[in-house]
């Protein structure tokens, strides 16, 4: 028994096992004005979990992450942080609970004090050394010392963004929520800053429910994805289940160029293979250039197909191709 108290990862997995604190969330239905905005949700999302919310703009990913912060009231349901009814503003005085964090896409900063103090603005003050070594350790993983000094109001759309994922791990907080956390982040940081902030997560054990309309959020972090289709939540499966079973275009495209082909189904792009000799035939429309791959335009009959292929073709030259859904 002492030697699963010695081992850091059987500690957590033994801890994890014991108290599978959870997010409940019970058949909750809310709407802004007549219309319904989300009708009926129920998932459950376990502890140190990462779950992604997808679905098209509009759709109401950014209204359920409201909704599980408590920000507003629901019209029917509960949700519930382990033994905790998350309440809205008619009964709750002030919105949020010290154990969850909430980065909105207008993430809320304060312009006038630098971007180490709105990082450290919520920690203790008791241990000065401990408070700026944490300060530290949160700057490097959004990747900002360099702006340490710097007031917030002159910073760029995507550092302010970097600063509000700082601020909301802080005090690390049981579970944290996520709204389109890399949008204004250009492509340079956001690889590193996705892969710092989510094995950040990860190896504390934070749940964190992710909206997102960017496949790259998702596939190599999501634990879980939920997809949300005018207000109804369609799906909830392993992310791997999802991207190799997508069942709708909604899904498919979400992940990225697909075909559809009758009796075959939903294919994407890379799970078909342009052969010699092979048992179907389609003439080249265009080339596009994809960085490690060409993706081909053809005409299959009389729809266009996309196939990832090594090398461009030519125009109007004349391919066979096979379908291959194997996993990968
Ligand atoms: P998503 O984040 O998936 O893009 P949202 O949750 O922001 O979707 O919005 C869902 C629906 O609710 C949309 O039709 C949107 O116009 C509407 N909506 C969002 N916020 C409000 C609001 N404060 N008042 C009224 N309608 C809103
Ligand atoms: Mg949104």
């Amino acid at each position: 028994m002492w030697a699963i108290f010695k081992n850091k990862s059987l500690q957590t997995a033994f801890f994890c096992a014991i108290f599978v604190a959870m997010l409940k969330v019970n058949n909750i239905s809310f709407q802004y004005q007549k219309k319904p905005t989300l009708t009926g949700l129920t998932f459950q999302v376990h502890k140190g979990e990462h779950l992604s919310v997808i679905g098209e703009s509009g759709s109401g990913k950014s209204t359920l992450l409201k909704l599980i912060y408590g920000k507003y009231d629901l019209n029917a349901g509960t949700i519930f942080w382990k033994n905790e009814q998350i309440l809205g503003p008619k009964h709750n005085l002030v919105v949020g609970y010290d154990f969850m964090k909430y980065v909105s896409q207008e993430f809320e900063l304060e312009p006038y004090i630098t971007v180490a103090e709105n990082i450290g603005q919520h920690l203790s003050n008791f241990y000065p050394k401990e408070k700026q070594r944490r300060i530290q350790e949160l700057l490097s993983i959004v990747e900002l010392q360099a702006v340490a000094q710097t007031k917030v109001r002159y910073l760029s759309g995507g550092q302010k963004q970097r600063v509000a994922l700082a601020r909301a791990i802080a005090k690390q907080p049981e579970i944290i929520l996520l709204d389109e956390p890399f949008s204004h982040i250009d492509n340079f940081k956001k690889q590193s800053l996705r892969r710092n902030l989510f094995a950040y997560l990860k190896a504390k054990n934070i749940t964190c429910i992710v909206a997102t309309h960017d496949n790259n959020d998702v596939l190599s972090f999501a634990d879980n994805i939920i997809v949300i289709h005018k207000g109804q939540l369609t799906r909830h499966d392993t992310t791997q289940n999802v991207y190799y079973n997508p069942k709708t275009h909604l899904i498919a495209s979400f992940f990225g160029e697909y075909n559809f082909i009758e009796s075959y189904g939903i294919v994407y792009a890379h799970q078909m293979k342009i052969m010699t000799k092979a048992r179907h035939k389609a003439i080249v429309k265009q080339s596009y250039f994809n960085g490690n791959h060409y993706l081909i335009e053809a005409l299959f009959e009389t729809q266009s197909i996309f196939i990832k292929h090594p090398e461009a073709l030519k125009s109007q030259s004349t391919i066979y191709f096979e379908v291959i859904k194997t996993r990968l």
